[in-house]
């Protein structure tokens, strides 16, 4: 069973940036320029957040955290947005989802100008994709693609069964699976599906993208398939000092079939930062050719 290494890809082209980085600073260019959103105090949050501001530091990007108070008002965090798409200094900027129940992450979104919007979480970002427009693409089914495209997964005529039909994840997945050059064959699954069991072990390459641990198992997929866990749950473990440790949607014994298999951690996360970084530096090129 190969394991795809989230992780050492995910610092491979971090490394690919910097070198882009380098290059457009030699040439006396700006240095691209990310900046991020916290409202509030959750823990996941700060954490993701954390990592994303560490890997701009890395790769030798300019980089900005805003913080706003839990309580902050819808108006407050859309004016921060409005301060931000007009700040040239800001090549693109993320708002850390999920934000506290009384914002409107949909209004917020749609407040972010599109050429900025690294998340591709944008209706005008979501409908590009669609149509297989040039636009940003959400960073985790991006991670996985590029997984895909790293490995050398054959995808053409491949059957892939995507779990989870959420916007940020299985939704954009089973469109750019489904898109020419790419040419899979894509069943979307969901909470409503029937038999579910009888579908993922169809599957050539099977997403999980369920957020339960240990979802999956292994009656679910069949000898040889490539199974990519994009689940991040926290479960409880007594042996870890903290208690909990992180475990995917995918049950460890599935290992035991797949032909290639995402650890978590260390599989889909990573990559997720790597095509948030990739996003930014493609948003201050076209910046820099006024191409947006
Ligand atoms: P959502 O909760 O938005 O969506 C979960 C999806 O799973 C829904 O479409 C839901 O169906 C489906 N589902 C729930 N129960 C079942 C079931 N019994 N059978 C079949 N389908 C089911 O989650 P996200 O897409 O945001 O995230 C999914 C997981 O990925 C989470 O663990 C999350 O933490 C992780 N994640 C990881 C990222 C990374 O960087 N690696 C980034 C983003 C998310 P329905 O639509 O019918 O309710």
């Amino acid at each position: 069973m190969t394991t795809i290494d989230g992780k050492a890809t995910s610092l491979r082209i971090q490394d690919e940036i910097t070198t882009a980085v380098e290059a457009i600073r030699k040439a006396g260019g700006k240095v691209p320029h990310l900046a991020a959103v916290l409202v509030g105090n959750d823990a996941a949050s700060e954490v993701y957040v954390g990592h994303k501001i560490k890997a701009c530091k890395r790769i030798g990007f300019d980089s900005t955290l805003i913080r706003l108070e839990e309580n902050v008002r819808q108006e407050q965090l859309l004016e921060e947005i409005t301060q931000l798409n007009a700040d040239d200094d800001i090549d693109g900027f993320i708002v850390q989802l999920p934000l506290p129940q009384h914002l409107d992450a949909l209004e917020v979104i749609e407040a972010i100008a599109p050429e900025k919007d690294v998340d591709g979480f944008h209706p005008i970002n979501a409908g590009k994709l669609m149509l297989g427009l040039p636009c940003f693409a959400p960073a985790t089914p991006a991670g996985v693609m590029e997984l895909i495209r790293r490995y050398d997964i054959p995808t053409k005529g491949k059957h892939v069964v995507v779990v989870g039909r959420s916007h940020i994840v299985g939704t954009p997945l089973s469109v750019m699976f489904s898109r020419p050059g790419v040419d899979a064959t894509v069943t979307l699954c969901h909470s409503r599906t029937e038999d579910l069991a009888s579908i993922t072990r169809q599957a050539d390459i099977l997403v999980a993208a369920v957020g339960r641990a240990g979802f999956i198992t292994k009656d679910m997929v069949s000898k040889d398939a490539v199974v990519i866990d994009v689940g991040i749950n926290s479960v409880a473990d007594a042996s870890k000092k903290s208690g909990r440790r992180l475990a995917g949607d995918v049950a460890p014994e599935v290992a035991e079939l797949a032909s290639a298999m995402t650890p978590v951690p260390g599989g889909v996360g990573p990559m997720t930062i790597a095509a948030l970084l990739t996003n930014a530096l493609q948003a201050a090129e076209r910046k820099a050719l006024d191409l947006s």
